[in-house]
């Protein structure tokens, strides 16, 4: 709530603004409520009847005529006198409602524009640190989750600031108008009002911790159904394939029940709140119906007054019904501000040290000493990992799927931080370099291809600017991408569609080759980067990639021993160890070494031949 405010207030001048409309609200409100005085006493003095109807004992009659109005002031600065009141009064109701739509207009879209902005902001800063986060975070993260915190939360607290707060301070203010003009009316009525009053406080306290409740599971709800809806969408294919779209659609309507039930529940207690305040309201009302018949009987007060009060009293339900259900938005947007602070108070995992330095242009010599890694604590995968490349190196890594290769290459552009040990690029601990400038200079293709719904252009340049379109066609040639390119609708200025929808598998890898070649990295990591391509393809793209991998210190995760064997240095990984290392003939002619088991089991033809 509090934090709520002070992200409002932060808007300094669209607030100030809304607040002066505001004002201009609660004044020209109270205005027209004390119109109904002489309304009543004014006009209802021609007729003798209505006179005659009030007629009160002699003795107190002084009393009400001499007693001072609010409205005094107004008459004298309009140099209306009595009898010109009449006249007046509705010209004067007309440029009150005016006066009072006007400011009404006013702060509203302040207040409106303060939301926007405040909200904006906040969709801005939560974007921008969801980012930035490691790649642990979006390990844990589901999209769903993170999708429903940018838009669902973040627009009803857009709701909150926009509409509900204007209602607060709006009509906050003008309830204060309005408890002026009573108390300033008949003060001694009004108390009388106002020993009930707080009977409302209790309940109200109650509504409020239930909605905050609710509201914090409907939206933890609204994730699971945005989880659900992402899953299926991204694996509509799979969905299909294994017909499990009655199980999918049983999930989904089982979520969809749950937050519908929450939504319910909510509605429940939110639309009890406001007949609940009214009737409050109602019994208030009875009460001063009693009392302010005995003060006009006693001629304290006039029919005027009373008028007044009385429709003070009920004209006071509109800002309390707003500011309950005002309330109610607010509570339930706590519920989310909360949700999206979760986010954006998460430290950063991998951030640059103070003093960190940017990485100088890299030779190429990376050392692993002792590296260990846990992707969850207590379950460590990499177990003292050990190795040192020379520049221009080419390191092949092999072992079964699951082995840590993956990981280890994660370690290098520090997309995940060593548990133990060290990792140093040409003597750098990759820890004390500032990561943009690590990462900047290595090239990473990875089985699981990342396109962007853009052009193959783009595609290709991604990250890099301004570079001519020769240069990109050069790399594209070099990675065997040109002739499909070119056969494209709109060739290099073809969009590929969301994770580049249009091409094969094979087609990506070579997109994601030329792209890493564009980057031109001194250090070059290639996980199972050609694993879709077909034996045609790879071989047409096997000269590249050797010219490619000459000029810089590349590590391969390869199954096939075409890629393999041309390693200077062969990594044989096995349950987070390196186990075996050398080069291909020296594995080769271990016995009963791993690399030699795995060698033959794939290519015993191969062996045979001796090629
Ligand atoms: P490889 O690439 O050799 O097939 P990985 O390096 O991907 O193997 O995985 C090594 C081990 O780490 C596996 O046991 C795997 O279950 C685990 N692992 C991989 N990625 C994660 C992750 N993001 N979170 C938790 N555990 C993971
Ligand atoms: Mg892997």
């Amino acid at each position: 709530m509090f934090e709520l405010l002070k992200l409002t207030l932060r808007e300094k001048k669209w607030v100030t603004l809304a607040l002066l409309s505001t004002f201009g609200v609660a004044l020209f409100t109270a205005i027209m409520m004390n119109l109904v005085q002489p309304v009543i006493d004014e006009m209802f003095k021609a007729n003798p009847a209505a006179v005659s109807v009030s007629a009160a004992p002699a003795s107190g009659a002084a009393a009400a005529e001499t007693k001072v109005r609010v409205l005094d002031l107004l008459w004298k600065l309009l140099r209306i006198d009595r009898a010109g009141i009449k006249k007046a009064l509705p010209l004067v109701l007309i440029i009150v409602i005016f006066g009072k739509g006007l400011f009404t207009f006013f702060s509203s879209f302040f207040m409106k524009a303060v939301g926007n902005k405040v909200v904006k902001k906040m969709r801005d800063d939560l974007y921008a640190h969801i980012l930035s986060q490691s790649s642990g975070f979006f390990d844990r993260a589901t999209t769903g989750d993170l999708m429903s915190r940018l838009t669902n939360d973040v627009d009803r607290i857009q709701q909150a600031v926009g509409t509900a707060m204007s209602d607060i301070f709006e009509e906050s203010f003008v309830l204060i108008g309005l408890l002026l003009t009573l108390f300033l009316n008949d003060w001694k009525m009004a108390l009388v009002a106002f020993v009930i009053a707080p009977l409302a406080v209790i309940p109200m306290a109650a509504f409020s911790r239930q909605l905050k409740k609710q509201g914090r599971k409907s939206q933890l709800k609204m994730s699971d159904i945005y989880n659900l809806i992402h899953e299926t969408v991204t694996g509509n294919r799979i969905v299909k394939a294994f017909t499990m779209e009655g199980f999918e659609l049983r999930k989904f309507l089982k979520a969809s029940w749950r937050y519908y039930r929450i939504n319910l529940k909510l509605a429940w207690v939110s639309s009890l709140s406001s007949p609940f305040m009214e009737f409050i309201g109602g019994v208030v009302g009875a009460f001063i119906l009693v009392v302010g018949a005995d003060r006009i009987a006693k001629n304290q007060i006039s029919p005027g007054d009373f008028g007044v009060f009385v429709s003070t009293i009920f004209y006071m339900f509109t800002p309390i019904k707003r500011l309950s259900r005002a309330n109610n938005v607010v509570q339930q947007a706590v519920a989310c501000y909360d949700r999206v602070q979760e986010v954006l108070n998460m430290p950063q995992e991998i951030e640059d040290r103070p003093d960190a330095y940017p990485m100088p242009a890299i030779q190429g010599r990376v050392r692993f000493d002792r590296v260990g890694f846990a992707y969850l604590a207590d379950r460590p995968v990499l177990f003292d990992v050990d190795f040192e490349t020379k520049p221009r190196e080419t390191v092949a890594l092999v072992g079964l799927s699951g082995a840590g290769k993956t990981t280890i290459v994660n370690l290098i552009g520090r997309f995940y931080e060593a548990t133990s040990g060290t990792i140093t690029i040409d003597g750098n601990n990759i820890r004390d370099v500032t990561v943009a400038s690590l990462r900047s200079q290595i090239g990473l293709v990875t089985q699981e291809i990342v396109l962007f719904n853009d052009t193959v252009r783009a595609n290709i340049a991604y990250g890099l600017d301004d570079v001519p379109l020769e240069r990109i066609v050069e790399s594209a040639k070099a990675a065997e991408c040109h002739e499909f390119i070119t056969e494209l609708p709109q060739g290099y200025d073809t969009v590929i569609g969301e994770r580049g929808g249009i091409l094969s598998v094979g087609q990506r890898q070579r997109l994601a080759l030329a792209r890493a070649l564009l980057k031109d990295p001194p250090i070059l990591i290639l996980d199972e980067a050609t694993s879709a391509l077909d034996s045609e393809s790879e071989r047409l793209i096997q000269q590249a990639l050797t010219r490619i991998m000459k000029n810089r210190t590349t590590f391969v995760v390869a199954h096939r021993m075409s890629t393999i064997r041309n390693a200077d240095t062969i990594l044989v990984i096995d349950g987070g160890r390196i186990v075996e290392s050398g080069s291909h003939d020296e594995l080769v002619r271990k016995p009963r070494g791993i690399y030699r088991k795995l060698h033959d089991l794939q290519f015993p033809e191969e062996e045979e031949n001796g090629r």
